[in-house]
């Protein structure tokens, strides 16, 4: 026979447990909600080993990896690279020195990707002549990973070009898909090769107020594009999403590092691999209008929902003196 103690035992031990399941609900709810508005990135990086405007000595080289590798390891961002093959090559020959430099970033715990032998623009060439190309990378890209025990996952499409029709992106995605290949995209699509290449002329004749300009200005133009990119997520599907940014391996890009990951954890940023970006459902929008565009993913999906000009106009432009310090 139950007596009333144990009845009121029972009864607080229901209380309790109903207790217990609203607390979990309410801390479920609220992770949810957190979950929904966190902020995270998955930065990668572009044209490896070097973006180096016409600078090739190796001390140049050694400098630029070496700055960005300390940069990304001091910041715990989970960076993935993309290889430009034929830039380990001097002519038909494999430069030792240009390979120890991409075995640096496998090494310091970063992956890899292809991003073609010689980076040809899609819009230009056949699926044959690209594919062929893309393979042709894909083999040293393997073998560098495979001495290491790592396995080619991820391939960027060159200019972003991924097929100005549907047809053609359609047979290219097949391609990468049968190869086992996953595409990287991008949804925060920068100018920063404008600023890269403007700095490093700016640098080279040794002006320090033109080159410190310019990286402030980076930075001011860099915090625009999150913003936008942040309100296209929130129009398009009324959450933050986990964004991709591409940046380049420039000497920009190695010297304001460490500002631009402070830039996105100022902003509530946190650092994310490319899988668990991809992890987003947000990457299985489908894309439905194509062009000759290299644009970031999100453009792609807010032209295939139809929006027009006026979504776009906020996006923003580098200042028309660096414009000009490109021609
Ligand atoms: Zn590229």
């Amino acid at each position: 026979m139950i007596g009333l103690s144990t009845l009121a035992n029972t009864h607080k031990d229901v209380e309790q447990n109903y207790m217990k399941f609203f607390s979990l609900v309410i801390i479920f709810s609220f992770s949810s909600i957190v979950c929904a508005q966190q902020k995270q990135v998955c930065f990668s990086i572009d044209d490896l080993p070097v973006v180096s405007y016409g600078i090739n000595d190796t001390s140049f080289q050694k400098d630029i990896t070496a700055k960005l590798i300390a940069s990304f390891t001091r910041n715990h961002i989970p960076t993935i690279g993309f290889v430009i093959v034929k830039k380990l090559f001097n002519d038909t020959l494999r430069s030792s020195f240009q390979v120890s430099l991409i075995e640096q970033w496998i090494d310091c715990g970063f992956d890899i990707g292809n991003h073609t032998y010689s980076h040809p623009d899609y819009n230009s060439v056949s699926l044959k002549e690209y594919t062929d190309d893309l393979l042709k990378g894909e083999v040293v890209i393997k073998e560098i990973l495979a001495r290491k025990g790592r396995h080619l996952k991820y391939y960027r499409h060159p200019y972003l070009h991924v097929g100005s029709t549907k047809l053609k992106a359609d047979s290219l995605s097949d391609f990468l898909k049968q190869h086992g290949s996953t595409i990287a995209p991008v949804t925060i699509d920068t100018d920063d090769y404008l600023f890269a290449l403007a700095y490093k002329r700016a640098r080279v004749k040794n002006d320090t107020a033109l080159y410190k300009r310019i990286g402030q200005d980076y930075l001011a133009y860099m915090e625009k594009k999150i913003l936008f990119y942040e309100y296209q997520a929130q129009a398009l599907f009324g959450r933050n999403i986990r964004q991709i940014l591409l940046v380049h391996a420039s000497w920009l890009n190695a010297e304001y590092m460490d500002s631009l990951a402070l830039l996105y954890i100022s902003r509530g940023y946190s650092f994310i691999s490319m899988e668990k970006a991809l992890e987003d459902s947000v990457y299985q929008t489908p894309v439905t209008v194509y062009g000759k565009w290299g644009i970031s993913w999100l453009d792609r999906w807010a032209l295939s929902c139809g929006k027009q000009s006026e979504f776009f106009k906020d996006d923003p432009d580098p200042p028309e003196y660096v414009l000009e310090l490109t021609k």
